[in-house]
């Protein structure tokens, strides 16, 4: 059995006082901590912290009144291991002699979520035979605390929201059943610290929860348990009949709710109270220890933290979003052309190279058609820059309104020139597409009085088409293209021509 593993978690089981059985649902081992071997071996711990289940079934477990042993269909451990309910109280016989453990098995409180630990709790452990290795000492005890809140805290480091609660349920019961308490908690205020509810409760069983009640209440109701925590940050009460007189609402709902003691402790951000963790004593006094108020420190601490790195993470999360949003439209911006709001020169760039590889890859056709507005000097100088950047937008939009494939780009290629990727399409194709750039163009008239092409404002278009090999060249398609646009301003402007050759 020395190969099977242990759980992560061991050490910190191992440090515990007190018994613990441990069963993973995923394996039919029991593992048994230090306490516990001692318990079972009397005083010999050097037997295996791994037992099979037939080991375990051989332990007999008796009723506590009769002490006749449950059958091992009944046997409270295996009932336990799958889920059921189990007796409060169990004996364990070991050979002839019975060790009164007066105990309830109880899961032991760390989300250990696939997972059922049992531990046999707090022992009266002074009527047991053997008792010496079971002694347990204050050291020993704070220390196997502080591993236990250091397993769960490593549980709050990365904390999502949702998974908050189940956390602070942790460190809640870890300090009532270390404090031996009946009952822990943890309050927050509201904001304006006007008011306080309860949001997390543990109980020893059979004691009555009280949570649901004790929301939203109102400052002026508790005004010195509020004047304490916000000038003490700590209220200790050993003994709640003798609060001061001016405490008498206090003692009514302690008296309501049947403590006795009362311990509370801050949980603070900053200088900012937030709320507090607390243990009630009910129906019985006690004196709190230093050692208790150092538990509910540490936890309150720890939950301080929790909530603030939480808070931290969500308003990072959102900075982050925005970014995110900020970015994707800064990159969208960088292939704009600002004025047209057509593809840019970079967008361009990108995109005929990849559909110089779909074409070399697919072995179709890719067409390029260059653009450039006749006279446009002219034009500007006589109509004025800010109704030559309006033309800009004419022609702009009719080169969107003609590209109506998934795929066609049209873009500004600069100043008065434009250009359109057409993947898949033949030279017959892109004569086609110029020819209804031309007729939209002239639909949307334009006038250019100073123009010796026409009265209108025109274009003169050069295209190319190939089919791509892994050789070709962006620049060799460019190259043509720009030769078919000089023959048509050569020819006359205001005309498409073609170039058959690079
Ligand atoms: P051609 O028919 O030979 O092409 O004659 P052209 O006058 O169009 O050619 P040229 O290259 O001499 O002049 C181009 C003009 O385009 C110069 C400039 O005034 C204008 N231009 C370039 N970019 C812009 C722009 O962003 N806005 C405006 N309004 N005009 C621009
Ligand atoms: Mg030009
Ligand atoms: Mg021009």
């Amino acid at each position: 059995m020395t190969d099977v593993e242990q759980p992560h978690f061991w050490p910190v089981l191992d440090a515990l006082p007190y018994p613990v059985l441990y069963k993973d649902i995923n394996s039919p081992n029991i593992f048994i901590n230090l306490a516990a071997k001692r318990l079972f071996s009397e005083n010999k711990t050097d037997i295996s912290s791994v037992v099979s289940l037939d080991t375990i079934k051989t332990l007999t477990l008796c009723y506590a009144n009769t002490h006749h042993p449950y059958g091992l269909f009944n046997n409270p451990l295996i009932q336990a291991l799958s889920g059921n309910e189990i007796e409060q109280h169990v004996y364990l016989a070991k050979q002839a002699s019975s060790y009164q453990l007066h105990s309830r098995l109880v899961e032991f409180p760390l989300s250990l979520h696939q997972s059922i630990v049992i531990s046999l709790q707090r022992a009266e452990l002074g009527h047991i035979e053997h008792d010496n290795a079971l002694y347990i000492d204050e050291v020993h005890e704070a220390l196997a605390f502080d591993k236990l809140i250091s397993l769960i805290s490593t549980g709050f480091i990365n904390v999502q929201e949702h998974q908050l609660d189940i956390h602070i349920n942790d460190a809640i019961a870890a300090v009532g059943e270390f404090c031996q308490a009946d009952r822990a908690y943890m309050f927050q205020f509201n904001d304006e610290l006007t008011e306080m509810s309860n949001t997390h409760e543990w109980v020893r069983q059979g004691v009555t929860a009280h949570k649901d009640e004790l929301q939203n209440i109102p400052q002026h109701a508790l005004p010195y348990f509020y004047k304490t925590m916000q000038e003490t940050f700590i209220f200790n009460v050993s003994d709640v009949s003798k609060l001061p007189a001016e405490a008498h609402a206090e003692q009514a709902e302690f008296v309501r709710e049947h403590i006795q003691s009362i311990l509370c402790c801050a949980i603070r951000a900053g200088d900012k109270l937030i709320g507090f963790v607390g243990c009630d004593m009910i129906g019985r006094t006690r004196n709190w220890t230093s050692n208790d108020l150092r538990r509910l420190k540490l936890v309150g601490e720890m939950i301080a933290n929790t909530l603030q790195s939480v808070a931290y993470r969500q308003s990072l999360h959102s900075m982050q979003q925005q970014l995110l949003l900020a970015n994707a439209d800064l990159q969208q911006q960088a292939m704009q052309d600002g004025l047209t709001g057509i593809a840019n020169r970079r967008r361009f760039d990108q995109c005929l190279q990849q559909e110089l590889q779909r074409s070399a890859r697919s072995n179709t056709p890719l067409s390029l058609v260059m653009l450039d507005i006749d006279r446009f000097k002219l034009y500007n100088d006589y109509y004025g820059h800010q109704t030559g950047d309006d033309a800009l937008k004419t022609l702009a939009n009719c080169l969107s309104e003609v590209l109506k494939r998934q795929g066609d780009i049209a873009a500004r290629y600069g100043g008065e020139e434009f250009a359109l990727i057409l993947p898949d399409s033949s030279l017959e194709d892109a004569m086609n597409v110029s020819k209804k750039i031309q007729q939209l163009l002239q639909e949307a008239a334009i006038e250019h009085k100073h123009s010796d092409v026409s009265k209108l404002l025109t274009v003169s278009i050069g295209c190319c088409s190939l089919i791509a090999d892994k050789n070709t060249k962006a620049s060799q398609l460019i190259k043509a293209a720009d030769t078919a646009l000089y023959a048509a301003k050569s020819n006359g402007r205001n005309r498409v021509e073609v170039s058959g050759e690079w």
